[in-house]
This record gives C-alpha cells, structure tokens and sequence, in this order.
C-alpha cells in the first residue's frame, strides 16, 4: 500500500496537451502552408504518424492559450467561461521529429472564416499556442489514427486537400510491396507534391479549379471502382447518414475475415456522404471495409 508519502508512478495521458511555438512557416503552393511547431514536450509526441489527428488550441486575442489541465483537458476547456475557452480544431501531423522537438502541420488556406484560417493567415515565428495529441509513453499512442487496413491485398484512397496532408504521410509509410490507388482533389495543379508512394499505388491528382467540391473527385472514384470492384468485394446494403445531425465518421476496425481492399476516404461531408452511398449502398462494397470521413462541412464551422 501506497502512503501518503511516497510518490505515487505517473498516469502518461494517451491524449494531451503540449505547449507549442511556431518555429517556421513555409507556403508550399496556393493552397498549403507549412507550418513547424517547437516546444521541449514533443519529445514525447507519440510517432505513428500515418492520419493521426490532432487538435490545435488557438489563442484569443488579448488572451493567448488559457491552459489545460493535462488529464482532463477536454473537460477542463468545456466548462472555461465563453470568454477564456479558446477555439479548438483538427488537423492531420505531416511530419513528426522527436529528435529536435519539432512537428509540421499542413494547414489549407480558405480565407479568414473560421479561427484556424484565419490564424494561419497572419502565423509568425515565436507565436504560441497549445497542441492536443498522442503521448508516446501512454498506454495508447495510436489514440487518433483511422488507417487500419488489416491484411487488406489493394487500398483506395480518397480525400479533398483537407486529406492530403494524411494521405500524403499514409502514401510515405505503406510498405514497398502495397498495391492500389490515391485520389487527391485539390484547387489547384500547384498543389501537387511528391509523395514518396510505392510504385505499386497509383497516385492521381485531381485539380478542381472553380468547380465545386467533389466535381473531380466523385467521377474519378466512380470510374476507378467501375473498372475494379468484383462481387468478391461487394457486401450488405446500409442506410444514409444525417450529416445534419450529426458527423459522418465510420471507421471500421480491421476486418477479421482479412478484406481484398480497404478503403478510406475523407473530406468535405457531403461529398464524402455521396462516395458513402456510391460505394456501400450502390456497388455494395463491404462497408467493414471502407473508412468514410466528413473532415468539414461545407457553410459550417468545426463544434
Ligand atoms: C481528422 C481531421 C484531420 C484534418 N486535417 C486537416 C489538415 O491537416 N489540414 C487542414 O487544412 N484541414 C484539416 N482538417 C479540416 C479542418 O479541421 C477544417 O477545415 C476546419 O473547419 C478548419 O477550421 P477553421 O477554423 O479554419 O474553419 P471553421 O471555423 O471550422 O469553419 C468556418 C467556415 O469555413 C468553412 N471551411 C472549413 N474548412 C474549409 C476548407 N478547407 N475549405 C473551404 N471552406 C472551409 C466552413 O464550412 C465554415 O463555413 C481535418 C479535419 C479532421 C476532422
């Protein structure tokens, strides 16, 4: 038995806080900025890369970052008052360096509508802010990562230039043996990157100009699933999804009857919910076997 004297072993959170500066912002093309973040805690940051998301705490003018409890940090920023509860967002980790403390974060500019935006607009070095993500010493690094495509033989992948930034750091760790493909809808060709995939997945990038969101994506998915879906992969019907009421956020564990393909697509909500209906309730493709993932919603903020 413990008294109260001696010290009892710290619980690592999976999920926390870490306080943050930005080291470096880079505009990569039109739509991309780069931006690194510094502070001596990542060298905890947990590394799995792949999709894992964070959530990036924003300052408020005159306020900067009210701090965080870091085992209960979501109920701790729930009940701050209105005017020191910091906006909060999420975003994909494009690169993660443990070493020298650093993580870079890809932020999509879309003008000054919402805080994050709006933030990256006017980002300096120096500025501060605090990053909620995966602690490498907690029981459970993996906290936030959707990619588990089990023993699945081919991948599909598809997402708007919100996803680019995990589907570029998903493409860069598959193994060299992986086989399938990668759609990339983005605003502009500039924004194509190299992305370091196995040759064996095809990388397409699809840019959309002033076309609406989705107008390249949902015909080039619907070409490559017309060519390649077999009733090998073809599975149950499923009912819509209200992205009204709710998000769109179906993430299946790895199938145990080991699937031939995994997909895994994200972006704009409703036209991740017309890929949905395409792919599950159309073609039948096993749903166990597709992640689908409304990263933002077109006329709504994030909360
Ligand atoms: C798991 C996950 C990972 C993500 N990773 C990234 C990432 O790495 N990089 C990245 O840039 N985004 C990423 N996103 C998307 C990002 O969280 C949203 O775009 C978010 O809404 C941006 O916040 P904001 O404060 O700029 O705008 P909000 O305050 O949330 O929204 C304000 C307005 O802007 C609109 N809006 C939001 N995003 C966009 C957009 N991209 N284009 C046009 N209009 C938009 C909204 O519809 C709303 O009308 C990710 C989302 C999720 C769920």
């Amino acid at each position: 038995m413990l008294t109260t004297t001696e010290a009892r072993p710290r619980t690592i959170p999976n999920f926390r806080p870490y306080a943050v500066s930005v080291a470096r912002v880079d505009r990569l093309s039109p739509t991309f900025v780069r931006v690194t973040f510094a502070g001596a805690e990542l060298r905890h940051f947990g590394t799995h890369g792949l999709d894992q998301r964070i959530k990036i705490v924003l300052p408020l003018p005159g306020i900067g970052i009210t701090p965080l409890d870091e085992t209960n940090w979501f109920s701790a920023w729930r009940t701050l008052p209105d005017e020191l509860r910091n906006p909060i967002r999420t975003y994909t980790v494009r690169a993660v360096r443990s070493a020298c403390s650093e993580i870079d974060v890809d932020f999509v500019l879309h003008g000054d509508a919402g805080p994050a935006s709006r933030w990256v607009q006017g980002a300096r070095i120096g500025d501060e802010l605090c990053i909620v993500g995966p602690d490498s010493r907690g029981e459970d690094p993996s906290v936030g990562i959707e990619w588990k495509p089990g023993s699945a033989k081919r991948i599909l992948m598809a997402g708007d230039e919100t996803a680019t930034p995990a589907i570029c750091s998903i493409l860069a760790s598959l193994p060299r043996s992986a086989q399938g493909c990668a759609f990339l809808e983005v605003p502009s060709e500039s924004d194509a990157v190299a992305t370091g995939a196995p040759d064996g997945v095809q990388v397409t990038w699809l840019p959309r100009g002033d076309q609406a969101h989705g107008s390249a994506l949902d015909p080039a998915v619907r070409a490559w699933t017309h060519d390649f879906i077999t009733d090998a992969h073809r599975g149950p019907d499923v009912s819509d999804v209200d992205i009204d009421q709710g998000i769109l956020w179906e993430v299946p564990e790895p199938s145990s009857r080991g699937g031939e393909l995994y997909a895994w697509l994200a972006g704009e909500a409703s036209v991740i919910k017309t890929l949905r209906r395409f792919l599950v309730s159309e073609t039948r493709l096993d749903r166990h076997q597709v992640a689908f993932m409304g990263y933002w919603r077109a006329g709504r903020a994030e909360n």
